[in-house]
């Protein structure tokens, strides 16, 4: 029989939990008897298998490191991925090594990059079958931001300057590929066009309106209307478009689960730390 908590818990009363106002619990659902299959599981139409190595930052023999497809609201947020298909307890001894390695490595280029505190490392595993460990960046100063609703405030803040994304992108991977592999992203070239040139640069501006970019803000040096400037990248785009934490990692059936993966970390409390 269905159970309604009488009252909300104490974390909707910390300054890191994004929302105010009248909330109440949802109603716990029955468990169900079997659960549907992830994204991808048994490989079947698994999208980081079929991924090209141009939809990622950097790539190697065995790891590959993506982005998501437009800024949002964290200075970085980041997906390391196995290029087998496997998942977190499936990892041979040599994989499992690298991935600490792999990680550790993420979590200092990240860490690198101006205007970041700290970089939160998840992984949820409920969406899709293909192993994929989220690095989230969190701002230097935005205590609001600390601990572990950092991924839902990523949906929640007005996406960054994509210049400045594009720049963080191309560090990252040029840190990464110090150590080996191959960056696939490059830093944003700059359009020193001619007065002359702006109509055709213009055309392709209705770009960035249509991904929902908020236009040009905050944007340095040499921008084109309609911030054409940002197109000068070689990240492809990825083979499924996305956008957030929260929209990757929901399941398929996440209304007939009532799963939230975010509310199954419980690994920090910001306020009683
Ligand atoms: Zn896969």
């Amino acid at each position: 029989m269905p159970h309604t908590p009488s009252s909300v818990p104490e974390f909707t009363k910390w300054p890191s939990f994004p929302f105010e106002g009248d909330i109440r619990v949802k109603q716990i659902e029955d468990p169900v008897e079997v659960e549907p299959s992830r994204k991808g599981e048994g490989s079947a139409d698994c999208v980081a298998c079929a991924a090209p190595d141009e939809a990622y930052i950097w790539v190697s023999d065995r790891w590959r490191v993506r982005a998501m497809d437009q800024p949002s609201g964290l200075p970085m947020v980041l997906i390391l991925e196995s290029r087998s298909h496997l998942d977190l307890g499936d990892l041979p001894n040599l994989l499992a090594a690298e991935l600490g390695v792999m990680t550790v490595r993420l979590e200092r280029a990240i860490r690198s990059l101006d205007g970041v505190a700290r970089v939160h490392v998840n992984r949820w595993g409920d969406g899709s079958a293909h192993l994929h460990m989220w690095f989230l960046a969190r701002p230097y100063g935005r205590l609001q931001l600390r601990g572990t609703f950092l991924s839902l405030w990523d949906a929640i803040l007005p996406p960054i300057p994509e210049m400045q994304w594009r720049e963080n992108l191309a560090l990252v991977a040029a840190w990464l590929a110090e150590f080996g592999g191959r960056p696939l992203a490059e830093p944003p070239h700059i359009q020193w066009q001619a007065p002359s040139s702006f109509a055709a640069a213009g055309d392709s501006a209705g770009d960035d309106t249509t991904r929902g970019t908020r236009p040009a803000d905050g944007d340095t040096g040499g921008s084109a209307p309609g911030g054409s400037e940002a197109s000068g990248t070689s990240i492809a785009a990825p083979a499924e478009p996305i956008s957030s934490v929260a929209a990757l990692e929901e399941p398929d059936d996440e209304a007939a689960a009532g799963g939230n993966p975010v509310a199954t970390d419980t690994d920090s409390a910001p306020t009683k730390a």
